[in-house]
């Protein structure tokens, strides 16, 4: 049977990694997805089959009440919701890692060093990860706000919390009879998700939220030294390493270095302060009917799709729109900046569900220099992605981040419903720009009128 389990998880492993080829493009990612689920099944099954399990009661009980939860949460939580669920799910998965590790100390108290070495590991990543998802979660959510939280002394006491981590679970590790000293390494590390994630706000959420996803791939793969499981240690390992590839696409995007990131909290506190100054200033309103004219004549149009395209759910209407300008035969392409929405790909998967043919998705660096040529820019529900404060403003959460250069088409029309600030909380001087026509309203009522106009 051991040879068979072994074959079993190498035919899982390479499910998992045909399935991670297949996530790289959006054509083939509903497979991807399939390939991963059936490596994930096929592993789950010989681990159950070949792990001599004598009472499978806990085993069923857990199945039936996770899948039910499972269930629940994929049948009820709206699509707007899904970057929230993503960082508890990567949450989930640390926190697994730990209690895991944590209970083979408890069945095995006496390891051996290679054993105890892992079971730190994963105790202090999983923790980590546990913690810092649901910080993340909390920003996503709305239910923390999303600019930094700084306090005196952070980055000390953040890098005292490390070394005496670092400490204990050398001392853990000497003499594993001390057993308090990993629960303290636990606590600590929970602590630590919490102060290395509040400090980071603003746009660079989505460098943290990769990382974490990352971390979540590490305590796995560390948990899977534990239990000396090949399939977990190789798919903890790709999760860690395709979340950190993930890590170094958004910090590119961002213009920032990992280290920026996560040590520097740079970011205005986003407070009502700058919003307010917003609302004191005036913009001109144009209706629908503006916009359809200004759509009419034109011979190219770039539409930049945002968070706000999201939540309203506009993308069937969108691509209405976009089709029906197409058939008139003015050119239409989308740019799609790498961090726009709150997951990475976010705008992808959103245009993917509208049947959006992909050749039209142009990345930030193919498009970039063709706004100067375009007559329209049809911002839709985005803002920090197209905020100029991104090249000018140094104290600006979103400074040194390259945007969509919309103000450099002809002409451009936002679609919001208010003068609000984006996610990272700065005012954006595009609104105001002469050249900029605001219509605001939901995106999804305004692009229903615009649709019927255009078609008149
Ligand atoms: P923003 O969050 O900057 O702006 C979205 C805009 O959509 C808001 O200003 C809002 O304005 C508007 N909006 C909301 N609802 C509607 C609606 N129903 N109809 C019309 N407009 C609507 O989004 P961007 O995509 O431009 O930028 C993404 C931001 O999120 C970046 O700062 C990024 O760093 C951050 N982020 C990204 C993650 C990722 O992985 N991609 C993860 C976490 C954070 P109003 O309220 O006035 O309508």
């Amino acid at each position: 049977m051991n040879v068979l389990a072994t074959f079993a998880y190498l035919v899982a492993s390479v499910f998992f990694i045909l399935g991670l080829k297949f996530l790289g493009s959006p054509k083939t990612a509903r497979r991807g997805n399939l390939f991963g689920a059936f490596g994930m099944l096929l592993a789950v099954v010989v681990t159950l089959t070949d792990q001599r399990i004598i009472d499978t009661t806990y085993i069923i009980a857990g199945l039936i009440i996770g899948s039910a939860i499972g269930l629940l949460i994929a049948r009820t939580v709206q699509m707007t919701a899904m970057p929230q669920m993503v960082a508890l799910l990567n949450g989930l998965g640390g926190s697994a890692s730990t209690l895991v590790a944590y209970a083979e100390y408890v069945r095995v108290p006496e390891s051996t060093l290679e054993v105890l070495i892992p079971i730190i590991l994963s105790v202090l990543i999983g923790s980590v990860t546990f913690t810092g998802s649901l910080i993340a979660w909390a920003k996503l959510q709305g239910v923390m706000r999303g600019a930094p939280v700084l306090y005196p002394y952070q980055k000390h006491l953040n890098g005292l919390g490390v070394g005496v981590v670092l400490v204990l679970g050398i001392m853990f590790a000497l003499d594993p009879g001390q057993w308090y000293l990993l629960l303290i390494i636990l606590v600590l590390a929970l602590i630590l998700g919490v102060t290395t994630v509040i400090p980071i706000g603003g746009a660079d959420m989505p460098v943290v939220i990769s990382l974490l996803n990352s971390y979540s791939g590490l305590a796995g793969a560390t948990t899977g030294f534990v239990l000396s499981n090949n399939v977990l240690i190789i798919s903890g390992a790709l999760v860690g390493a395709s979340g950190l590839i993930l890590t170094n696409i958004m910090c590119k995007a961002m213009n920032r270095s990992l280290a920026n990131v996560l040590f520097a909290g740079v970011g205005s506190d986003g407070g009502p302060s700058s919003s307010e100054t917003v609302q004191q200033r005036t913009v001109i309103r144009y209706t629908p009917e503006d916009a359809a004219t200004m759509l009419d004549s034109a011979q190219s149009v770039i539409i930049v799709p945002g968070y706000g395209l999201a939540v309203a759910q506009a993308q069937h209407v969108l691509h209405e729109l976009a089709n029906y300008l197409i058939e008139r035969g003015t050119q239409v392409r989308y740019a799609i900046h790498p961090v726009a929405g709150r997951m990475p790909g976010h705008m992808n998967v959103l245009l993917a569900e509208a049947n959006v043919p992909y050749d039209l998705l142009l990345e930030m660096d193919q498009i970039n220099d063709d706004f100067q040529n375009t007559d329209v820019a049809l911002v839709i529900g985005a803002n920090d992605v197209v905020n100029p404060a991104a090249r000018t403003k140094k104290d600006s959460p979103l400074y040194g981040m390259p945007i969509l250069n919309v103000d450099y088409a002809r002409s451009t029309i936002v679609l919001k419903r208010s003068l609000n600030p984006g996610f990272a909380g700065e005012d954006n001087e595009l609104f105001y720009e002469k050249k900029t026509m605001m219509v605001f309203g939901d995106a999804k009522t305004t692009l229903t009128n615009l649709v019927q106009l255009v078609k008149q």
